[in-house]
């Protein structure tokens, strides 16, 4: 592998949100297409009607992140097309992880198994990923695939089984041609990004060792080069019941507690620092009358800088540790918490510029325009990046209204895409 570093590198500064390099592709630096690379192109013109009747298929089938049965037939359904074009797929075991709840509330976590697929080759190592899940539970109103000429409407077709379906066809254009023998590449297809990546993480970061390059098939209308970081906690208010009427002063309320906690939890957002926290579930209580005895609440947290994470976490500490509600503490309010900075910040590094650049050159050869830009969002690119894999995120389609009833992908982005995708693994593996 030969990294070929760009100038504009040594402007970045290393921790803050910076903006995209005026200079990033501004000059081509890719050679033109090549005969082989033309066919690769006209081959995926061909295929957009079978990429459309895939994701339709897939997207009708619930894979929200708990749902294991429906995230097991994704893994099937792209585990039977890896082996047709060669690669040979294993699974790689889920986890069960434990949260604090209330009595009768239940956030443990079941994983399902992740699909790893791999050939072996003797040029660059490419770690290719995406995910099987949804942020779409089995009871969700939003289940099914819709098309109105160039759009199409449903649970993940943007995020992300249109680009797993973007992914699959470029593979199939390069098997198509033999353009796959001697390539080494792995797919890591992982059925919990949306909760986290708390369980793929571990399998994510091994690949990212065992690689050169890492791209990601998250959906986006730009590449993102850079990212936030995301961190997330779990707290559990204990107070103790106690009949509301009767007998209102010997109770320790919860839900009380949890109130005066998220006032201070919510204060830790600052927009010009970039550090955003947001209270997004509460649970808790019994009855009206009741003075309640659990109350329970999950937190998001958004950070640009990697102190920045540990520092929030260590102020969440805190206000866990306190009693903010009585002015007694009398030991009869407890708090149990989990916390966990699941995304590092995305930092570019002149490796992953260089892939970022690369790409955009091979964009515009093949006559499209995409553009670069930073976001909020966090991805797996993000784990890997951080343990030194230059990876690239946002190859899959383009569309809008992610994570909403909204969703929506554009299907003429998906050739593209694919295109891309295959003229550039076709021109990484072989460096
Ligand atoms: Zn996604």
């Amino acid at each position: 592998m030969q990294l070929k570093p760009l100038a504009f590198s040594l402007l970045l500064s290393v921790f803050s949100l910076t903006p995209v390099p005026e200079t990033l592709a501004a000059e081509n630096i890719e050679p033109a297409l090549n005969a082989d690379e033309i066919e690769l192109s006209q081959w995926l013109d061909s295929q957009e009607d079978n990429m459309v009747e895939m994701i339709e298929r897939i997207t009708n089938i619930n894979s929200g992140s708990l749902n294991k049965a429906g995230v097991n037939a994704m893994a099937d359904i792209f585990s039977r097309e890896l082996r047709q074009l060669g690669f040979s797929v294993s699974t790689l075991p889920g986890d069960f992880i434990e949260m604090p709840s209330c009595p009768g509330s239940n956030y443990n976590i079941d994983v399902a198994d992740h699909v790893l697929a791999s050939r072996a080759g003797s040029g660059t190592r490419l770690l290719l990923m995406g995910h099987l899940d949804t942020v779409f539970p089995s009871d969700s109103p939003f289940q099914t695939f819709r098309r109105e000429g160039d759009m199409m409407y449903g649970p993940g077709v943007s995020d992300m089984k249109g680009g797993l379906v973007v992914m699959l066809y470029a593979l199939k254009a390069l098997n198509e041609f033999g353009f796959l023998q001697d390539k080494a590449i792995t797919l890591l297809l992982n059925s919990d990004e949306e909760i986290g990546s708390l369980s793929s993480r571990k399998y994510l970061e091994q690949q990212a060792l065992l690689h050169d390059y890492g791209l990601v098939y998250e959906p986006g209308s730009s590449l993102i080069r850079q990212r936030k970081g995301l961190g997330q906690a779990r707290f559990v208010v204990r107070g103790k019941a106690s009949h509301a009427g009767a007998a209102h002063e010997q109770g320790r309320s919860a839900i009380k507690e949890l109130a005066y906690k998220i006032v201070e939890i919510e204060r830790m957002t600052d927009y010009e620092s970039g550090v955003t926290v947001n209270v997004g579930i509460i649970n808790g209580g019994e009855a009206r009358n009741t003075i309640s005895p659990c109350a329970e609440a999950l937190i998001d947290l958004r950070y640009p800088e990697p102190q920045q994470g540990l520092d929030a976490i260590a102020q969440f500490e805190d206000i866990f540790a306190s009693v903010y509600s009585y002015a007694v503490d009398s030991g009869e309010l407890t708090t149990e918490s989990w916390t966990n900075l699941h995304r590092p910040a995305k930092i570019p590094t002149p490796e992953s510029d260089y892939l970022l650049e690369k790409t955009l050159s091979i964009s515009k050869l093949l006559g499209q325009s995409i553009g670069v830009g930073d976001s909020g969002g966090g991805t797996d690119g993000s784990l890997t990046q951080a343990v030194g894999l230059p990876t690239l995120d946002s190859l899959g389609g383009s569309g809008s209204g992610t994570h909403s009833n909204r969703e929506q992908g554009q299907i003429s982005s998906l050739v593209e895409r694919a295109k891309l995708s295959a003229v550039l693994i076709h021109r990484l593996a072989v460096e």
